[in-house]
């Protein structure tokens, strides 16, 4: 972004009475397959950091580059979108073989062979699911993760990303 771009963006801010100064980063959210424009500049991204002004209770949605700038950590805001983007690579290796799904005499199964670990995930009943993470590397003794649902509000993709969040911290 030019400066002058950056001014007037800047300018077009201040006039609609947000502050300059004093934001926070909360979070940052990965929007693909959408995209959502920057509420700084007209960018569209697909990693939105999500910026917080405590003393004015104000919430804005934001790319990199002005998350760094609106925050005053450029290197912070460049650093989380970077290790975003690694999750990212790493989810999709972890997808690479597809979920295999089988129908069993009380529910369904899906199976997923990953480097790390075999994954499974048992639907019961409809929105209720126990999933299991068997490590493949036993010499380092990590144990198996089983992650139980029983509030039956949950989706299966949910549910997913949970094994997957799981799955990556794996050693
Ligand atoms: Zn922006």
């Amino acid at each position: 972004m030019s400066n002058q771009a950056w001014h007037k963006y800047r300018q077009r801010w201040a006039d609609a009475g947000n502050p300059l100064t004093g934001w926070e980063y909360v979070d940052i959210e990965d929007m693909q397959p959408e995209r959502e424009v920057c509420s700084f500049c007209p960018k569209l991204l697909r990693y939105v950091h999500i910026i917080k002004h405590f003393e004015q209770n104000l919430t804005e949605r934001v790319g990199c580059i002005c998350c760094g700038r609106l925050t005053g950590d450029e290197e912070g805001a460049k650093k989380r979108q970077d290790s975003k983007k690694h999750q990212n690579i790493r989810k999709s290796n972890f997808l690479k073989n597809g979920w295999c799904e089988t129908e069993t005499s009380d529910g369904l199964l899906w199976t997923l062979s990953a480097r790390k670990a075999e994954c499974k995930i048992f639907m019961h009943a409809v929105g209720n699911y126990t999933a299991k993470i068997c490590p493949k590397n036993l010499e380092k003794n990590v144990p198996l993760i089983t992650i139980d649902n029983d509030t039956y509000c949950v989706f299966l993709k949910e549910m997913q990303d949970q094994v997957f969040e799981k799955y990556d911290m794996l050693k």
